[in-house]
């Protein structure tokens, strides 16, 4: 039997449309398809593989671990997770943690906390979330409803109710619909998939000021921010904002999957015993890959190392731009970078992850007028140099196909 693309229309749901190619292998951030060619991966897994493919940190914690104990259920606890925990807690502004297997799950677990939290504090009328257009808050039906496309979470029946969604860097449109109704505000302070759009310093610390005056929770969503991906552990650190929830996923397992939610003890106390669950989150391999991971991304040298690759990859894309004139701007922060498309080229993001997929590159995009960077923290300078030059040869094949 053929294990290829074809076989994928046979026997998955589809809902993705994959690429032609089946990577087989992968070591730091160079990846390896069936028929052995390699590509330089600057997309990271969405943003998840923050130590690039089988780093021996990971590699070393998933073997020990699965030698010794996989799983238990959270009847009992487990040594893992607990380290990985109140190293969470060591590292930021939260006090409590609760592990999920993903991001949506660790956001799921951040609203219905904040619904309980205002419950108890000020009753059932104080229900209403507000989040952003063009936010990403993950795929269960809560928190697609929550997210700022309502595309996604149409045609599914009845949505969850209470979610009103404002402009992103707009705080009069948040200031409008706020009030003691307010129980949340669920935020990402750099918009991923909606564009990698960074919330403005003013703007961010008017939302925290806003849910301080009518006594809602602020929810950072750092699922794609978070751990190291901007410059520190994370974000919210260089906002001058704190908040008072914060789920994080992606990056944090370097692969594996988890998700937590992180807030403070005093919140964290109305999500009693029974009240929330899942058999998984805080299995004893995700937290061991996991505090593997933030072992070595939570230290100066990697998180000063992002900062340095960040000007890299922005000196290298605006020397490409200077030449072949194809974005309007390259924006983001860390190693979430994104190159928006000029008027010409609107609606072809697509166009250049295609072509440099064929030069042996593997980019994302956000949206339809945005290619999206989002590698490992610790891409060595060479690829990040042979990567830029194979994403040059990339926007020049559809340069040419433009000019037809
Ligand atoms: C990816 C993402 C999610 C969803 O995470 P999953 O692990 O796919 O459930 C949620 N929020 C943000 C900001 C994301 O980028």
């Amino acid at each position: 039997m053929p294990v290829n693309r074809a076989l994928f229309d046979e026997v998955m749901v589809p809902n993705y449309n994959p690429a032609a190619i089946i990577p087989v292998k992968g070591k730091g951030s160079r990846v390896w398809d069936q028929e052995d060619r390699e590509f330089v991966d600057f997309a990271g897994g969405i943003a998840v593989s923050c130590l690039g493919h089988c780093h021996p940190a990971m590699v070393n914690a998933l073997t020990e671990q699965a030698n010794k104990l996989w799983h238990l259920s959270n009847v009992m606890t487990n040594e893992p997770a607990l380290r990985l925990a109140k190293k969470l807690t060591d590292a930021t502004f939260a006090d409590r943690v609760y592990f999920a297997n993903s991001g949506a799950e660790a956001n799921e677990a951040a609203l219905k906390l904040a619904r309980r939290w205002a419950l108890d504090h000020f009753g059932e009328e104080k229900n209403q979330i507000i989040a952003f257009h063009k936010g990403f808050h993950g795929r269960t039906f809560f928190t697609v409803t929550v997210g700022g496309q309502a595309a996604y979470s149409d045609g599914f029946g009845p949505k969850p109710g209470a979610i009103e969604h404002v402009t992103f860097n707009d705080l009069s449109s948040l200031e409008a619909v706020m009030s003691d109704k307010t129980c949340a505000v669920m935020i990402e302070p750099l918009q991923g998939e909606g564009g990698v759009v960074p919330g403005e310093r003013e703007f961010l610390k008017g939302v925290r000021e806003l849910c301080d005056r009518y006594n809602a929770l602020l929810i950072f969503d750092e699922v794609q921010t978070g751990f190291g991906r901007t410059g520190s552990l994370y974000a919210y650190e260089q906002t001058g904002v704190t908040p008072d929830i914060l789920s994080s996923a992606k990056a944090l397992g370097g692969g594996f999957p988890i998700g937590a939610m992180l807030t403070t003890a005093k919140i964290a106390e109305h999500l009693k015993v029974g009240t929330h669950g899942s058999t998984y989150g805080g299995n004893p391999l995700g937290c061991a890959v996991a505090e593997a991971v933030m072992d070595v991304v939570n230290t100066d040298e990697v998180l000063q190392g992002v900062k340095k690759r960040e000007q890299l990859f922005k000196d290298a894309l605006h020397a490409i731009n200077d030449k072949h004139n194809v974005f309007a701007e390259v924006r983001g922060q860390g190693l979430l970078l994104g190159a928006a498309l000029n008027e010409n080229y609107q609606g072809k993001a697509r166009d250049f992850l295609v072509a440099a997929a064929e030069e042996g590159l593997m980019v994302l995009v956000a949206g339809l007028d945005v290619v999206r960077f989002t590698p490992s923290l610790i891409i060595p300078e060479a690829d990040i140099s042979e990567g830029m030059a194979r994403f040059e040869r990339a926007v020049e094949r559809v340069v040419r196909a433009q000019q037809g």
